[in-house]
């Protein structure tokens, strides 16, 4: 249990009314991909600093469930979703871009738009494509090892802080990376660029029947989005 400062933000995340601790916060949200990086691979393809003195490609298409449900309109409804109920509760919510229509923006750029704007949580939202017929479940990505402040403890303690609320909402733990559904990654740019908390969830993999079931319903979407609202309530208050 994170430490809060006030009973109101202890509560379970679901009163009407702002709580103080809140007010003034700035939260970006980062839906991952983009609905036209497929049809502009010269422009996603190209390098990017990876934020370890190496390179990576700009964006990346994503994946796709078995019956075509595309990661990047999956990570748009949930980040929509999350937006509008923290915008609700009197949040300033940042969005990495503004549909699902565009490209990228690269990886980079969106590490900064969470540094530009001070964010005190940013959280990139995914879905894995792991092809193992097994693997199922969510995890938590974050820079590691760290390499600025915001990268040890405030990320350690949201990544720790949203993993425990996906599982309240009954999402399993990824059985197939990481441990306890947390992953520190070295080669992650959008996280290694952060300068402010930041983590990345890859809410299940797309190509498990249990797992693409959630993540293609209107309801398991609401569910997800649920959880990360409720995490990120819980670590900001
Ligand atoms: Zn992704």
């Amino acid at each position: 249990m994170p430490s809060t400062t006030s009973a109101e933000a202890a509560a379970p995340a679901e009163p009407s009314t702002s709580s103080p601790a809140l007010a003034g916060k700035t939260v970006v949200i980062d839906p991952g991909h983009n609905g036209r990086n497929a049809a502009n691979p010269s422009i996603i393809n190209k390098p990017v600093p990876d934020g370890r003195g190496g390179t990576k490609a700009c964006n990346t298409t994503g994946t796709a469930t078995n019956a075509g449900y595309s990661e990047h309109e999956f990570t748009w409804d949930v980040a929509t979703r999350v937006r509008q109920a923290l915008t609700a509760r009197g949040l300033k919510v940042v969005m990495t871009r503004e549909d699902d229509n565009g490209v990228g923006p690269c990886v980079d750029e969106r590490a900064k738009i969470g540094n530009r704007a001070k964010a005190d949580a940013v959280v990139s939202i995914h879905a894995d494509g792991s092809n193992s017929a097994t693997a199922r479940g969510f995890h938590i990505i974050y820079s590691a090892p760290p390499l600025n402040a915001a990268q040890r403890e405030p990320a350690a303690k949201l990544a720790g802080t949203v993993r425990d609320t996906l599982r309240a909402k009954g999402f399993p733990v990824s059985n197939y990376i990481g441990k306890d559904g947390l992953h520190g990654r070295p080669d992650i740019a959008g996280m290694n660029h952060s300068t402010v908390p930041a983590v990345l969830v890859e809410c299940g993999n797309m190509r498990h029947p249990e797992d693409a079931a959630q993540l293609s319903s209107a309801a398991g979407r609401a569910r997800y989005a649920s959880a990360i609202i409720d995490g990120i309530l819980r670590y900001l208050g």
